[in-house]
């Protein structure tokens, strides 16, 4: 293929306006799969996407496409659309010139229409904008075209009006990525220099780097070398993704595929590093920003014995899911575990499920944390520490007051966009969480953007699902990350019978102790199994307490089941007991099963 023939795009959208359907009908028109079978997201490959119905993963096919008596070369990336995965998204359109921007004819633009507008906008792609779903009943194509024009400044007449679902008008889209989207600028000529934009794990084969070619040639055999770790690898196979592996001869600038090259952990499988051939060094790609983890939290084997095999497992799944950050870890009642970073709860729950589904694995993950910020007071403590700042993922280790002169947390730009008949209720669910309004424009006659700050940590849990319920599920939502600000934060702590658990420590803002402490304390009511003694549980910030829940005394009497003689049966019921307790951890003279922790911090 002459480069002239190849153009690399990415289809970007809200989530459920029709990416992966229009994938489907992308992948048939061009006879990648079969047209007779029922297609449904075949790009959405892992066992999470197909339970969820949500694409977490990009995924590439390469498409032979004629046109005109022309044979073209199209590599597709179809990107997840939930903000959570924006990371995803950005790295895809480091491989790309262009972009489908699907927008659904009913919804219109939504909040990640958005955002990712945005992201490609930036990285100075040429955007087709795909009006979607014209086969709905509601759809009006002609408002959603108002709608790019007038937030996005993209003439109406550059839309495409398609349904995925149904083929029509797909084949134009097709024709409209030939006309705009211009082929990559690459030299094949140049030594070879490729970067790598995604990764996977294969238990028999090590890593496969999913990478694009941006000069030269590469096939098997070659020796490269990774810029990043300069190790050199040999490599063993190239090829391209239709949508599975097909392996080639060679690869081409201007091409996306997959190379393997040996490479068998996470250390050696960077994403954005750059591949080029030993002993013909080039000058690196730029490569990607770190992605930066909005929400931290422990995670622990449910049994000790499993440590190493969870340790494995998180490590290939890393290798798959760049944007998760690990720390090893400890804790009292749970054991030696880590403390993961995650884009969003949703990324935190992918993972966990991706862990078990994919690796077998099960695991303890505790309440969820923002990473907050001190200020540190004094110089002894500024050496102590070794900086001035420090950033805090472990509310366990949250420094007391006397020791900084101030707290930090950190705060994003969040867009809702909302039917106006809801924009009331929207403001004052905002501000309820402490935000403050930065802008607000209409869209169209009855469709509201608007803009606030938000502290992180008031948006992470739950806000998502009270945005939705009192808008009947028409607001969208979507953030940025935009820094720290100054906060009166305070560390809570929960007692039981006046010792701390250090497992339920919390950091929250002062003005929420209150509410946040009770919670924790009905629930902690709610699973610790009465005792011979009155228990009382109380959330305390310093010495206040401030919330106080109690659980009754009861004599515990596992004989009493037993009518008089059975003594084998006795001693099954005084064995299970024994074993029963070592999953205990004892706060003070307080036993509390491994479970109620996990009750108390799966929940909140
Ligand atoms: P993604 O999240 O953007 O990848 O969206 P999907 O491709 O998974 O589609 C979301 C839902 O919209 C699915 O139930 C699709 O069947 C449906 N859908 C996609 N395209 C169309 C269309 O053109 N018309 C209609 N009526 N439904 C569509
Ligand atoms: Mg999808």
């Amino acid at each position: 293929f002459s480069v002239e023939n190849i153009r690399n795009f990415s289809i970007i959208a809200h989530v459920d306006h029709g990416k992966s359907t229009l994938a489907d009908r992308l992948l048939e028109l061009t006879g990648t799969i079969d047209k007779t079978k029922n297609n449904k997201q075949v790009l959405d490959k892992l066992q999470v996407e197909r339970e969820r119905g949500i694409t977490v993963k990009a995924q590439t096919a390469s498409l032979f496409y004629n046109c005109e008596g022309k044979q073209y070369l199209l590599n597709l990336i179809d990107t997840p659309g939930h903000v959570d995965f924006s990371y995803e998204v950005s790295r895809s359109l480091s491989a790309c010139q262009g972009v489908l921007l699907v927008v659904d004819a009913n919804e219109g633009i939504q909040a990640q229409t958005v955002a990712n507008f945005f992201l490609a906008f930036e990285a100075q792609l040429s955007i087709i904008p795909v009006i979607n779903k014209v086969d709905l009943k509601n759809a009006d194509p002609e408002r959603v075209e108002k709608q790019i024009e007038k937030v996005f400044d993209i003439p109406s007449d550059e839309c495409i009006k398609i349904s995925a679902k149904l083929g029509t008008n797909v084949e134009r889209v097709l024709q409209a990525v030939i006309e705009r989207i211009p082929p990559p600028k690459v030299h094949r000529k140049n030594p070879f220099k490729a970067l790598v934009f995604d990764s996977t794990f294969d238990q028999y084969r090590g890593v496969i780097a999913n990478v694009a070619l941006f000069d030269g040639v590469v096939s098997k055999g070659d020796k490269i070398v990774s810029a990043h770790t300069k190790k050199t690898y040999e490599v063993n196979e190239v090829g391209v993704l239709n949508p599975n592996e097909q392996p080639a001869h060679k690869l081409y600038a201007g091409q996306v595929g997959y190379l393997i090259a040996g490479m068998k952990d996470v250390t050696e499988a960077q994403i954005g590093d750059t591949l080029y051939l030993h002993k013909q060094p080039v000058e690196p790609l730029p490569g990607f920003k770190s992605a930066k983890p909005m929400v931290f939290a422990g995670m622990y084997p449910i049994d000790q014995s499993e440590y190493n095999n969870l340790k494995s497992a998180v490590e290939k799944l890393t290798i798959n899911d760049s944007s998760v950050t690990v720390h090893r870890d400890s804790s009292l009642a749970l054991g030696a575990g880590w403390r993961l970073g995650f884009l969003g709860l949703l990324h935190m729950e992918v993972f966990n499920q991706r862990l078990e589904q994919e690796y077998n694995a099960s695991v303890i993950l505790t309440t969820p944390t923002v990473p907050y910020k001190a200020v540190l007071s004094s110089a002894k403590l500024i050496k102590e520490y070794r900086e001035k700042e420090i950033t805090i993922i472990n509310p366990a280790q949250f420094p007391d007051k006397s020791k900084v002169t101030e707290y930090l947390e950190p705060v994003v730009l969040g867009t809702i966009i909302t039917p106006d008949e809801y924009t009331g209720k929207v403001m004052m669910l905002c501000q309820a969480r402490r935000a403050v309004q930065k802008n607000m424009m209409y869209i169209d006659q009855n469709r509201v953007m608007l803009k606030y700050l938000f502290p992180l940590n008031e948006i992470v849990v739950d806000f998502y699902d009270s945005l939705k319920s009192l808008s009947s599920g028409y607001a969208s939502f979507d953030y940025e990350d935009a820094g720290y600000q100054t906060a009166e934060l305070v560390k809570m702590d929960i007692l039981l019978n006046g010792n701390p658990v250090e497992e339920l420590v919390t950091i929250v803002h002062k003005d929420k102790a209150h509410s946040v402490g009770k919670a924790i304390c009905e629930r902690l009511k709610d699973s610790l199994p009465r005792q011979l003694f009155e228990i009382a549980i109380q959330a305390a910030v310093g010495s206040k307490i401030i919330a106080r829940e109690t659980v009754k005394a009861y004599r515990k009497n596992v004989l009493a089941k037993c009518y008089g003689g059975d003594i084998t049966r006795k001693m099954k019921l005084l064995k299970r007991q024994a074993e029963g307790k070592k999953k205990l951890r004892k706060i003070g003279n307080i036993e509390v099963p491994k479970d109620a922790f996990i009750k108390v911090l799966k929940t909140q």
